[in-house]
């Protein structure tokens, strides 16, 4: 039986079933991140109440600590972490290589960077992140890649586009966990042809999903949207497609449109941690003295944890004061969001009113009429 199932199209749109070892996700899904074995704050339990259905590890930073021999010596980072059901691994790829200043040399076999934890050398290759997320067990697991910045010369891009290639082929043929999918990444910015030659190298090795690395990582929102428009339809059709790492509900709204199922971001958590709420209608500063009386839930109608109890005046006052449950409330609310938000658009796939689900949205963020397009 294939892992993934299409359901639904609505254009490029899709809404479909992936198959896991831990359970199905619906998609389009918005993947919670849990960096080092905890989404930031939150019991596994109440992520499920909140809607997630998969959620993110870290290769790069469960390997330092407290270490991937560990987590498997404790029964993997499902038994580990306490949370049972689907969990996508990085290789460490992006880490390694969004932290330039501790690069040491890249070759054909691998790269030798410095720990973040401490500052000794460490050697990453596609085998070590195999074993890496072997040992964790994650329902899927990521190639290694190479991710650049945006705006790296050429010679750079070229470089990494061949890399990717060189170290997918290799992974590939690297033991897995029991069950466990292997994604392949393209990469080559948003550069048409690097891009393109990506994505027909990395699909012919045939994995179980495909992601659109490099994109979200410094270039202009258009060049971004622009690029995921084209380059999302050359990806296999009958497999996975996952955006790696947006998750702001306009950029959410446009990656599904152009036919993204699966998509990740620290953003609802990272801006918690700030003191701010995501609402249909844009972002919410808590520290803002107008909410100091405010009685009103975080979002009007919303059926999170914390709206459902607590009002902005409260939250407000938890932020000011850095009391830990205001930042849980917080994080609470911007996962419920994105995560309503993403099942709105996979409801409205599946009526084909996705473009106009689509609009009301932005219209509501941009500050458009009041409409309730995802609580109604
Ligand atoms: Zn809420």
């Amino acid at each position: 039986m294939s892992a993934f199932e299409v359901t639904a199209t609505d254009g490029a749109a899709r809404a479909g079933i992936l198959r896991t070892s831990h359970g199905d996700v619906e998609t389009p899904a918005f993947m919670p991140v849990g960096t080092k074995g905890t989404v930031k704050s939150l019991d596994p339990q109440e992520l499920r109440t909140v809607g997630a259905e998969i959620i993110l590890g870290n290769s790069y930073h469960l390997h330092f600590r407290p270490g991937d021999d560990v987590i498997a010596e404790l029964g993997g980072l499902h038994a580990f972490s306490g949370w049972d059901g689907p969990i996508l691994t990085d290789s460490g790829g992006f880490q390694v290589f969004s932290l330039r200043d501790t690069l040491i040399q890249v070759d054909d076999e691998g790269v030798t960077f410095r720990s973040v934890y401490d500052g000794a050398p460490e050697r990453f290759s596609p085998e070590v992140a195999a074993q890496i997320q072997r040992n964790l067990g994650s329902d899927i697991a990521m190639c290694f890649d190479i991710c650049p910045p945006a705006g790296v010369p050429t010679a750079e891009l070229a470089e990494a586009v061949r890399l990717t290639t060189l170290w997918a082929r290799r992974q590939r043929e690297a033991e897995r966990a029991p069950g466990q999918l292997l994604f392949g990444i393209a990469q080559g910015a948003a550069d048409p042809e690097f891009r393109r030659r990506s994505i027909e190298e990395v699909s012919a090795l045939d994995f179980d999903g495909h992601a659109l690395g490099g994109l979200a990582v410094g270039e202009s929102r258009e060049e971004m949207f622009e690029a995921t428009g084209w380059a999302a339809p050359l990806l296999p059709a009958q497999k996975p497609r996952y955006f790696m790492g947006i998750g702001d509900a306009e950029g959410i709204l446009r990656v599904i449109g152009a036919g993204i199922d699966m998509f990740d971001c620290v953003l609802p958590t990272r801006t918690a941690r700030t003191g701010s709420a995501l609402t249909a209608t844009g972002r919410l500063n808590l520290r803002n003295a107008r909410f100091a009386r405010d009685p009103r839930p975080l979002e009007e109608g919303c059926r999170c944890p914390a709206c459902t109890r607590f009002s902005r005046a409260y939250v407000r006052h938890l932020v000011n004061q850095e009391e830990l449950l205001g930042h849980r409330l917080l994080s609470l609310h911007n996962l419920h969001f994105l995560l309503e938000l993403t099942a709105g658009a996979r409801a409205a796939i599946g009526r084909g009113e996705l473009a106009d689900f689509t609009a009301a949205a932005l219209a509501r963020l941009a500050g458009g009429p009041q409409e309730d397009p995802w609580h109604s």
